[in-house]
């Protein structure tokens, strides 16, 4: 059979969360296994993403266990979208199909199956798409959605409350580990690879156990990266503001040359302070946008490794 899946599960401090995943997906991978869906020798990829806790103990234990799980660790945390990678580029040179799916269990694992049978019947990629996201707290959810509105405004192809699960073939993965770039985002990027797409639906449900791992601030991180690795749209926001200021500075200038004319200089004063704020205040800005591609340009030209994977045992398995 030419349908080796491997579900690839990042893990970041997951040892809460990972009896209940190990289990659900087990029972998953298990089933489709009888239904002769995917080949037998089908793995869960466990990525621990340089946890501090008990998860890579934990992997290690499975892997022992059961013969369909298995685990990389990395040397210390490189963040989730490398975690995804990292699993998709070890799978990859033995998988027919790949499955990227949470540890947390939030998206729905009675999906896969039907991601499998889309795949069986010749889709390339499948989304999984969130029908509710009604357990995500109001905060979330609302961020969320600005975010997507944000992102489809810069014109950044994104499948609305899509996460980062999805079906992906071996050629379609083959191809995403193509984009080289560093600030890789992969829910932008899948899109472009191109290939006959379908999108399952499903519940979004609350976290099984512990904490999210996306505070605040990584979730800004998150937003910035997707627009600046996406969209030159803020620098021509930046270059019509420009544009305008200078407009106002203008009329500003008659303003004060009427101004001084007729005597009332102290008047000038306060639209000479008004000005000075306002143009200081623009060119901050301007700044730290450049400043945010430049650093992304410093970043891709340094072409630093993603990450370290100090244990393997998905590829020991194999060879
Ligand atoms: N994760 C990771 N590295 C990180 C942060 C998160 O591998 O630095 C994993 C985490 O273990 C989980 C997934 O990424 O499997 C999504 O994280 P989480 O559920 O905390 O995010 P949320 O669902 O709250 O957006
Ligand atoms: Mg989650």
């Amino acid at each position: 059979m030419a349908n080796l899946l491997t579900i690839v599960t990042p893990c970041f401090n997951e040892e809460d969360v990972l009896p209940e995943t190990i289990q659900e997906l087990g029972r998953i991978i298990n089933d489709l296994i009888k239904e002769q869906l995917v080949d037998p020798d089908s793995k869960v990829l466990f990525v621990d993403d340089g946890s501090q806790d008990n998860t890579w103990q934990m992997i290690k234990e499975y892997t022992e266990e059961f013969p369909w799980a298995t685990g990389i660790k990395f040397n210390r945390n490189y963040g989730h979208q490398n975690a995804l990678i990292a699993g998709m580029q070890t799978a990859v040179k033995f998988s027919d199909l790949i499955i990227t799916i949470d540890a947390d269990l939030q998206d729905d694992v009675n999906a896969i199956p039907k991601m499998v049978r889309k795949f069986l019947a010749g889709t390339d990629i499948v989304y999984g798409v969130r029908s509710k996201r009604e357990t995500d707290t109001v905060f979330k959810r609302n961020t969320a959605l600005l975010f997507y509105r944000l992102m489809g405004k810069l014109g950044v192809k994104l499948v609305p409350n899509g996460a980062d699960y999805r079906l992906m073939s071996k050629r379609a993965v083959e191809k995403l580990l193509e984009f080289k770039e560093e600030n890789i985002f992969l829910r932008g990027i899948v899109p472009l690879v191109g290939y006959k797409s379908e999108k399952v639906f499903y519940e979004r449900k609350e976290r099984f156990a512990g904490t999210t791992k996306y505070p605040l601030k990584k979730m800004i991180q998150f937003a910035i990266d997707g627009i600046t690795s996406f969209s030159i749209a803020p620098i021509h926001l930046i270059f019509g503001l420009g544009v305008f200021i200078v407009l106002m500075g203008l009329g500003m200038m008659i303003y004060t040359i009427i101004q001084g004319i007729l005597g009332n200089v102290v008047a000038g004063w306060s639209s000479l302070m008004i000005s000075m704020w306002l143009l200081g205040g623009v060119q901050l800005i301007s700044l730290s946008v450049l400043g945010e591609y430049i650093g992304k340009i410093f970043d891709e030209v340094k072409h630093r490794p993603r990450y370290t994977i100090e244990k393997d045992e998905y590829t020991n398995k194999f060879g």
